[in-house]
Parts: structure tokens; C-alpha cells; sequence
């Protein structure tokens, strides 16, 4: 029997990402919804047909299971049978039979991002793809970290010849400090840019340097304390992070290299890293949706930039569920904040608690001092730094990336003459923080915001419609002519797609349009 280790979601080199193009779901039978999934692999039933065991797979015997009732599909190495999945799969049968009797991992990156596929499929599991024994790469290395030392900077093949160029690390040390430096050879990088884990033996410092993840982790040779700081010297590209020491003793090394340490990667290939927060408080915002305020673990440094969005992970009856939250700010209204100062500790979100939904009502449920895992950011949104118009289309809880790039333009774009908010909803009762909005537009003149509801009680005066391109051509006013623009545009997946489509038609170019899209 294989001994298949277990892996933590997403696997190291697993792509977590939630692309521009957007995915369809197909219509799935009643009875067939992921809940349903996981009762029937809880049912003891024998869903391989190998009662338990698990073999190694050559690849003809992969190609010989092509068919919707005997399917294989291999995914990093391990092989599946998703015959029995086949009818609870969002995407539709046909989607997972392109990967039949094949390797499907780079479809399964393309457009299955959240899904936890080793939780999800373990019932499912047949087994590892028989592998050609490797040689290892270099005998010298292997030995140096086995005697505890730390090879001399180093990057990994992988790295594409176009990436930007590879950062490289350095430390030294005080007698009561010791600062790990990194050089990553990039001038715009920000504080947000670095997350630093450190838990237990493990400290973890990634950089993210455009669309690549630079890791250092390693297995400090002595004890730290709780604080550090984490520097980022904009000028010269350099970050600093630095440690304070539990003893005033010398180092000899820093430590000892735990996986992928100085590696250089895509950061599609990187993998997500998730830390446990603290629940500290949920508030009621609208009669469905709650403020949820977690708290970071001490050893964590992160900071989630503005229009991204992380993952939060729970187990449900045994099976990790993973689903994307955008943190916001805890209230709209800048100058309650100090700017520039943000309390790095926290990070809120606004979640729309669905009934009948999966994740929600087991996050609903969570008390307070309850663990949630959070994933480290994801997400492509950049905001143009000279920008005179910026139109914000939200519907529903896509009202959440619009809240950070409110505040973040507002205090800090000093070229906008204009900012409006278009806001839809079904009726009053649903509008999140109407009254911030409301005072927000009355406090400052740049700022303007539209609330148009589907379903409004008799009594409301506003615009009762759905997104159409009369409403949207009258509300997408520039400023000048020649005004640089950004439309941000974010809601249930058909509305987004109708509005882009709306905008299209009113000849907005692409570089004009930025949709948040699962
Ligand atoms: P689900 O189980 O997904 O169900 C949602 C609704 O669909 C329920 O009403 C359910 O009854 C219905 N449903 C489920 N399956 C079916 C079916 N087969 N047929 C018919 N109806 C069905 N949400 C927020 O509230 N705040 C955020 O900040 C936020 N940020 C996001 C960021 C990104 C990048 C993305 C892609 C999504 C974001 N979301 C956000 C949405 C969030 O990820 C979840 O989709 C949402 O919370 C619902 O999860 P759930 O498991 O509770 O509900
Ligand atoms: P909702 O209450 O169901 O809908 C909000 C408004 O949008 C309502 O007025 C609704 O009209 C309208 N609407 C819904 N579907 C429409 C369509 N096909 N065409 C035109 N108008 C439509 O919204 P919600 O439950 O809060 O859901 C928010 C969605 O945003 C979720 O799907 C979530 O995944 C997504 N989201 C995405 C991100 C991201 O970054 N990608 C972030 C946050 C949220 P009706 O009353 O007629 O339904």
C-alpha cells in the first residue's frame, strides 16, 4: 500500500487564483450540492472500487480510464476516480472529462481555485502516479542543510528568464538584534508587499516582488521574541526585518532551511500560506450581513492591499471548505482614521450570512476567541496612480473590494476630481452602511453615491431598476474629455457581466475597466 502523505490546502506549488475570466457553473440535480458531496463520502461507501487500498498508477493504466463511468484524473501526482463526483461538479460533467485519463492539473489550476481537492476527492483517491526515481540536485547542498547551515543565497530554476530579477538575503547581527535583509532589486515596493510568519520553529518571510514570491523559511538557530518590525527602504528596494533576541548571544548561523527556503517563483506556483486569526467581534451591519473582526497571531506580519482578497478556511463535518472575503476598513469614514497609520493587527470583513449556504452559517456560528485560518492575499487589481474619474459599480456584498479603494483614493489620490458610487440592491434594509455613504458624500465634494434598488418598499424615491445602459451612460459622466478614468465593477457574477458588456458598448476600452470576478 502507498503512503500517501497528507497535504495542506492549497499544496505547495497549487495555483489559488481567482482570474479575471470569470468560470460558468452549470444547473446541478437536487441532491447534488457540495453539502450532498460530502455526506456521501462520509457514507462509507466504497467510491474507488478498491475498498481502501491504494496502488501505483502507470499512465497507460491512466489512459485506460477515460470514460464518464470510469474516470481517472491525476492532480499533482495523486490520482482520483471522479466518476462518482461527475454529477455534484459545478463546472459540469464536461468540464472534468477533458482531464479524463490524463494529468489535470493545469486545467484544475485554470479554473478550480478554492476547491480543496485533497479533502474534497479523499474518498476518491486511487492512488500516486508511478515516478521515475530523481537524482538529488546537489550533493554538496543536500549535505550543508542536513549539517544545519545555510547555503549562500540561491534561486531555483524554475524562475522564467523574463521574471523580474531574483532577489537575494543577508543578516547580520547586535547584540540584541538580529535583522534579515533582503535585497529584491525593485524600487516601488511596499510594506504590503512582505508577509512574515513566525510560529512555533517556523519563520517564514515572502516578498512579493510582481507576479513572483520570494520565500525565505527557515528553523531559527535561537529564540526571539514576540515583536519585530519589518522595514521597507523604498529607495534602494530593500527590506529589513528585524528580530529581537530572547538571550544577548552570538549567532553562528541563522538557522537551518525548511522547504523552498530562497526560492523564486511564480507566485501562481507558490502556493497559499494560511495562519490561524482570533474572531474578536461580529457586528450587524444590514439584517443579513456582519462585521467580522479577526485578529492576526502575534508572529504575523500582513497587510492585504487594496481590491484584494484572501481566503478563509473552516472544516465542515471533516472536510476543509475554503471560500475568498475581501477585508475592508471597519468604517468608511476617514477621518475617524489616523492615515497612514493603519492598526496592522486587524482585519475585517463585511459577509453576507446566506441561510442556505455552506460557509456562512458555520462562520455565523463561530464565537468569539473562535480559530480561522486566513490565507495570505490574492488578486491582480492595481490602482492607476493619476486618475480624474473613478466610478465604482457594486451590487450587493461586491460592495467589499469598493470600500478599501474609497478610502485609499479619498486620502491619497490627490489628482481625482470625481468619485461616484453606484450602488445596487434589492431594498432598502439591504444597503451596507448607507448612512457612512451618505456622510461620506456630504463630507467630501469629490464623493457621490447612487443607491438603486430592484425591490424597494412604496416609499422609496430613489432609481428602481437593475443595471442597464441608460442607467449606466447618464451616471458615467468624465469629467473632461480627455479625463483618465477607472470603473471599477463588482456584484453577482451576471451582473458583472452584463455591466462590462454595458460598458463596452458606451466604448470604454479595457485599461478603463476592472471587474472583481470569481
Ligand atoms: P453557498 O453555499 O455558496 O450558497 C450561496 C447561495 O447560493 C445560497 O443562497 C444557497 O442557497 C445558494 N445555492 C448554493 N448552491 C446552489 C445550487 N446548486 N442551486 C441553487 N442555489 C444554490 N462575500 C461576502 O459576503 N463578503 C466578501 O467580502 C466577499 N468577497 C468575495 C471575494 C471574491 C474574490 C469572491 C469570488 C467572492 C466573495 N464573496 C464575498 C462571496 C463568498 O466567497 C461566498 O461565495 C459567499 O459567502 C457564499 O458562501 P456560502 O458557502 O455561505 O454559500
Ligand atoms: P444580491 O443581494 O443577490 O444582489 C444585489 C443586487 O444585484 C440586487 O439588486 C440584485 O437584483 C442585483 N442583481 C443580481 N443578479 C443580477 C443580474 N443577473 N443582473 C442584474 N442585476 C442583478 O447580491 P449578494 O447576495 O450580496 O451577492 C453579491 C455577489 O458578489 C456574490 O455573488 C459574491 O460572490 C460577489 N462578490 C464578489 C467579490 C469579488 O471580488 N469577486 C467580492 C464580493 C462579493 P435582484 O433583486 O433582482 O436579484
Amino acid at each position: 500500500m502507498l503512503n500517501v502523505p497528507s497535504q495542506s490546502f492549497p499544496a505547495p506549488s497549487s495555483q489559488q487564483r481567482v482570474s479575471s475570466e470569470g468560470r460558468s457553473k452549470v444547473p446541478l440535480k437536487p441532491g447534488r450540492s457540495l453539502m450532498d458531496w460530502i455526506r456521501m463520502t462520509k457514507s462509507g461507501k466504497d467510491l474507488t472500487g478498491l475498498k481502501g487500498r491504494l496502488i501505483e498508477v502507470t499512465e497507460e493504466e491512466l489512459k485506460k480510464h477515460n470514460k464518464k463511468d470510469d474516470c481517472w484524473i491525476c492532480i499533482r501526482g495523486c490520482v482520483y476516480n471522479v466518476s462518482p463526483y461527475m454529477e455534484y461538479h459545478p463546472g459540469g460533467e464536461d468540464e472534468l472529462m477533458r482531464a479524463a485519463g490524463s494529468d489535470g492539473t493545469d486545467l484544475f489550476d485554470q479554473v478550480h481555485r478554492w476547491v480543496n481537492y485533497e479533502s474534497m476527492l479523499k474518498e476518491c483517491l486511487i492512488g500516486r502516479m508511478a515516478v521515475k526515481p530523481t537524482v538529488p540536485k546537489d550533493y554538496h547542498e543536500e549535505k550543508k542543510i542536513l549539517n544545519g547551515m545555510l547555503p549562500k543565497s540561491q534561486v531555483t530554476d524554475t524562475l522564467a528568464k523574463e521574471g523580474p530579477i531574483s532577489p537575494s538575503y543577508d543578516w547580520f547581527q547586535t547584540a540584541s538584534l538580529v535583522t534579515i535583509v533582503i535585497y529584491t532589486k525593485q524600487k516601488d515596493l511596499k510594506l504590503d508587499s512582505v508577509i512574515v510568519d513566525h510560529q512555533y520553529d517556523s519563520f517564514r518571510a515572502e516578498t512579493i516582488i510582481k507576479d513572483y514570491s520570494y520565500l525565505i523559511h527557515i528553523e531559527l538557530s535561537h529564540e526571539i521574541q514576540e515583536d519585530f518590525s519589518v522595514r521597507v527602504i523604498q529607495n534602494v528596494g530593500k527590506i529589513e526585518i528585524a528580530l529581537k533576541k530572547k538571550e544577548n548571544t552570538s549567532w553562528e548561523c541563522l538557522g537551518r532551511p525548511l522547504e523552498n527556503h530562497n526560492s523564486f517563483v511564480p507566485k501562481k506556483d507558490a502556493g497559499l500560506y494560511y495562519r490561524k486569526c482570533q474572531l474578536i467581534s461580529k457586528e450587524d451591519v444590514t439584517h443579513d450581513t456582519k462585521l467580522f473582526c479577526l485578529m492576526l497571531p502575534p508572529g504575523t506580519h500582513l497587510q492585504v492591499p487594496t481590491g484584494q482578497h484572501v481566503y478563509l478556511k473552516l472544516t465542515i463535518t471533516g472536510t476543509e471548505i475554503v471560500k475568498p472575503y475581501t477585508p475592508v476598513s471597519d468604517s468608511l469614514l476617514p477621518e475617524f482614521k489616523e492615515p497612514g497609520f493603519p492598526d496592522n493587527r486587524y482585519i475585517y470583513f463585511l459577509i453576507k450570512i446566506y441561510p442556505a449556504g455552506l460557509f456562512t452559517p458555520e462562520l455565523d456560528q463561530l464565537q468569539i476567541g473562535d480559530l480561522v485560518s486566513v490565507s495570505s492575499p490574492e488578486g491582480s487589481f492595481k490602482i492607476p496612480q493619476e486618475l480624474e474619474d473613478l466610478f465604482l459599480l457594486a451590487a450587493g456584498t461586491g460592495f467589499t473590494p469598493m470600500v478599501k479603494i474609497l478610502n485609499y483614493a479619498l486620502i491619497n489620490m490627490s489628482s481625482l476630481r470625481k468619485v461616484k458610487l453606484m450602488f445596487f440592491n434589492k431594498t432598502e434594509d439591504d444597503i451596507i452602511w448607507r448612512s457612512q455613504l451618505e456622510k461620506l458624500a456630504f463630507n467630501d465634494k469629490r464623493f457621490d453615491v447612487e443607491f438603486v434598488l430592484s425591490a424597494p418598499t412604496s416609499e422609496w424615491k430613489g432609481k428602481k431598476e437593475h443595471i442597464s445602459p441608460g442607467l449606466l451612460s447618464e451616471f458615467l459622466k468624465r469629467s473632461s474629455d480627455k479625463s483618465r478614468v477607472l470603473i471599477c465593477i463588482c456584484g453577482p457574477t451576471p451582473f458583472t457581466e452584463q455591466g462590462i458588456r454595458i460598458l463596452h458598448d458606451l466604448n470604454f476600452s479595457k485599461d478603463e475597466i476592472h471587474s472583481f470576478t470569481a
